[in-house]
């Protein structure tokens, strides 16, 4: 539900390949998509060359800063084309009828890259050490939106990730994606070994837990795939019972009608149901409840990246300080910020439905009493 956003690597280096066993001669390149079937007889490309170019690529992917890199087989995503295809007949996305579109690509990533043959998954955690604030009078914003905007700082990374693979292996057809729409972007890195979709369908890694971006690049370039994890939820329900609106309808599932998240960032109407709007507490953009209270966020630890650090104002400013935000100070205020995408009308109408309910809670009469 963040927004989409897709970027071409549209490279076309004539570095020469430094990692390579054999350098690829022109024609080699064309007929790359021949490799995983006849590994043996293509130079360059047997199996230990692919294992240790697979071994350089992750060293360098922690070199520039991710936290984890997986690979998966570029190919029809069958299983998850079926949930999603139910799913979106249910109109569990809501108003983001961008879903419904380029069914295709997003379950076949040889649509997206023609002669795909890998899938490279990339995890850049973003937690920083501190809570949310617990007074119902501060404005709460998702962690993901506390710094500077994911898309750039993690597509330069991606950049910087395909440019060395290019000057291992010559030219590499291509494309970096970072929450871009027509990629299912957790399905994929769950299926090369990164983790898992918990309950709240966020991904979860045993190492880090749920608190970070995930980024793609889908090549041409035939990569040994990663296991896939297996799912660690167990018999844990948090995630579903804590859900201020009841929007996991069901495990694994999340409806976007019902979820903060959505409604604080995509939905762009006032029309948002009084029930549903006296359950979004002090949340002013996004909502953090499902990850806040799940387990495996023990295993959390600090990024080291400063671009994600908390700007000033995101969080520890108070609702009333927020209702009196003119346009010119929020376009300064979240420059380079997620917080941009449910626009100035937006983000003030979640202000107006926080310091609502704010109020309400401060004269709750049972509130009192306990
Ligand atoms: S983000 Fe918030 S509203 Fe959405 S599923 Fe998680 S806890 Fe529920
Ligand atoms: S809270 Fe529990 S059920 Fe939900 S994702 Fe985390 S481990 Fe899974």
């Amino acid at each position: 539900m963040r927004p989409s956003d897709t970027g071409w690597c549209d490279h076309s280096s004539t570095k020469t390949p430094v990692y390579w066993n054999v350098r690829p001669r022109p024609s080699v390149g064309r007929m790359r998509w021949l490799a995983p079937i006849f590994p043996d007889l293509m130079p360059g490309f047997d199996r230990h060359a692919q294992r240790r170019l697979a071994q350089a690529l992750k060293a360098e992917a922690q070199r520039l800063g991710f936290d984890a890199c997986g690979i998966s087989t570029a190919e029809p995503l069958d299983e998850e084309a079926f949930r999603l295809e139910q799913w979106l007949l249910e109109g569990r996305h809501a108003t983001m009828s961008w879903m419904e579109r380029n069914f295709d690509k997003r379950i076949d990533p040889t649509k997206l890259v023609p002669g795909a043959t890998s899938v490279v998954s990339l995890l850049h955690n973003y937690y920083v050490p501190e809570t949310h604030c617990d007074d119902p009078a501060i404005g709460k914003i998702s962690r993901y939106a506390w710094g500077d905007d994911y898309h750039q700082l993690m597509k330069d990374k991606l950049y910087q990730l395909f440019e060395w693979l290019e000057e291992q292996l010559g030219e590499v057809n291509g494309r970096a994606f970072v929450d871009s729409a027509p990629v299912m972007d957790k399905a994929w890195a769950a299926r090369s070994g990164l983790g898992w979709q918990g309950k709240h369908s966020n991904l979860l890694n045993r190492d880090m837990g749920s608190w970070f971006f995930i980024g793609e690049l889908i090549i041409d370039v035939p990569l040994p795939a990663d296991a896939p994890v297996e799912d660690f939820c167990g018999s844990c329900t948090r995630c579903i019972d804590h859900c201020p609106t009841d929007a996991i309808y069901e495990p694994y599932a999340v409806d976007a009608n019902r979820c903060i998240s959505y409604l604080t960032i995509e939905h762009r109407t006032d029309d948002i149901p009084a029930d549903l709007a006296g359950d979004m507490g002090n949340w002013i953009f996004g909502c953090d409840v499902c990850q806040d209270v799940c387990p495996w966020n023990k295993f959390k630890y600090a990024t080291d990246e400063p671009g994600f650090l908390p700007r000033e104002h995101t969080t520890e400013t108070e609702l009333r300080e927020w209702v009196e935000l003119d346009l010119a100070t929020f376009r300064k205020r979240f420059e380079n910020s997620p917080v941009q995408r449910p626009q100035f009308e937006g983000f003030m109408r979640n202000v107006r439905i926080a310091l609502h309910n704010a109020v309400d809670e401060a004269f709750d009469p049972e509130a009192d009493e306990a």
